[in-house]
């Protein structure tokens, strides 16, 4: 069945734009096969490069590959994955309209954390991928994708279900922090909030980056915040689309909290 959202998800990027990312995205994964730029080449099986939509309009960025991520050779494949499946579902979104990828592309031993050094020597690629995707919402899942793409060092629990602007590899992004699934597996309560969070991600790739802005007061009027009224003749007040497709809609009564 496809999903809800499918063609706004992909009408941002015209067939060739789609096409030349997915050679670009092909090449850096070859040149990355065989690298040992940091210690986890020593116990991979194999580096897990990242999957979906070359021109996703929205990017997930978990830690590193797992057990089964590793042996398969793709993210998010064990529970936690099966996870993130039924909630991007709840969405309306399947796996073939977003983006998935890691901090780290190999598999720390014992699923330890990733070390600042291991992050310093993968994260250029990840940085390459942003360029070459230019998603338009970045999730980070948890805390080390968080800290490295939101740029903070305030906690999960201060940031989630938070969006910030940030430019990412020369990209306009939205950062958008929620909870890493496997800290929702064994727990009701992270589980309850990981689906809250994404209700507000659906929300936030509905509305774009005016999701940021305060919403609109007084119908069809100007409010002096530099808006234009859309073509449509409803009042709604576009935001430019930065991968340059259509004008995203805007938020009218509610806003997404910031930090
Ligand atoms: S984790 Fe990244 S930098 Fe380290 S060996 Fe794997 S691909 Fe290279």
């Amino acid at each position: 069945m496809p999903s809800a959202n499918l063609e706004s998800m992909d009408d941002h990027a015209t067939s060739s734009e789609v096409a030349e990312a997915k050679q670009a995205l092909r090449v850096l994964e070859d040149s990355l096969r065989d690298c040992s730029r940091c210690g986890l080449c020593k116990g991979r099986s194999q580096m897990v490069f990242g999957a979906g939509h070359p021109r996703a309009q929205l990017l997930f960025v978990g830690e590193g590959p797992g057990f089964h991520e590793d042996r398969q050779g793709v993210p998010f494949v064990g529970q936690a994955g099966k996870l993130l499946n039924e909630l991007l579902e709840g969405i309306g979104l399947t796996r073939s309209d977003v983006y998935i990828g890691n901090v780290v592309k190999c598999r720390p031993p014992e699923n330890r954390d990733p070390t600042p050094d291991e992050i310093a020597a993968c994260s250029p690629f990840l940085m390459e991928q942003i360029a070459i995707i230019r998603p338009r919402v970045v999730c980070t899942l948890g805390r080390f994708a968080t800290k490295l793409l939101a740029d903070t060092n305030l906690s999960m629990t201060a940031v989630r279900g938070k969006a910030k602007a940030r430019e990412l590899a020369g990209v306009d992004t939205i950062v958008f922090p929620v909870f890493h699934p496997a800290a929702a597996l064994y727990t009701p309560a992270n589980r309850r909030v990981l689906v809250e969070d994404f209700a507000k991600l659906r929300r936030l790739l509905d509305r774009g980056l005016e999701a940021l802005n305060p919403p609109v007061s007084g119908e069809g009027a100007g409010d002096g915040s530099g808006g234009e009224k859309s073509d449509d003749g409803s009042g709604d007040v576009g935001s430019p689309n930065p991968s340059g497709g259509p004008r995203l809609p805007v938020p009218r009564t509610e806003q997404l909290p910031l930090w």
